[in-house]
C-alpha cells in the first residue's frame, strides 16, 4: 500500500469531521423517535393514511394487502418504532397504512 500524501490526508480528515455531525444526527432521531407518542389510529393525521394499529384491522380497503405491515415498511425504522411519514409519533410494528411501501 502505498504511503498518504498529506494531501489525501487532509482530505480524509476533512470528511471524517463533515461526517460526525451526521452521524450524531441520525444517532440522536432514532433516540428521540424512540421517545415518542405511539400514534393514535383515532387522530386526523392517521385516519388521513389509514392508518391502524393491527394491520388485520384494515381488511377490506383498497390498498390492504396480507402480511403489509409497518415492520416491513421502507418507512419504518425498526430501532425506534418510528415513521417516516409520521414524525411526531412511533408507530406499531404490527399496524399498517394505506402507504405502506415494501
Ligand atoms: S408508512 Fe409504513 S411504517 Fe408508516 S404507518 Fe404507514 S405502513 Fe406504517
Amino acid at each position: 500500500m502505498p504511503p498518504i500524501t498529506r494531501r489525501e490526508f487532509i482530505r480524509h480528515g476533512l470528511l471524517a469531521i463533515t461526517a460526525l455531525p451526521l452521524g450524531a444526527g441520525i444517532l440522536s432521531s432514532r433516540a428521540l423517535a424512540a421517545d415518542l407518542p405511539l400514534l393514535d389510529p383515532s387522530s386526523p393525521q392517521a385516519q388521513a393514511l389509514g392508518y391502524v394499529d393491527k394491520a388485520g384491522k384494515a381488511r377490506g380497503h383498497d390498498a390492504w394487502k396480507k402480511d403489509r405491515t409497518c415492520a416491513n415498511c421502507m418507512f419504518f425504522d425498526a430501532d425506534s418504532a418510528g415513521c417516516q411519514l409520521f414524525p411526531q409519533n412511533r408507530v406499531a410494528p404490527e399496524g399498517w397504512c394505506q402507504a405502506w411501501n415494501g
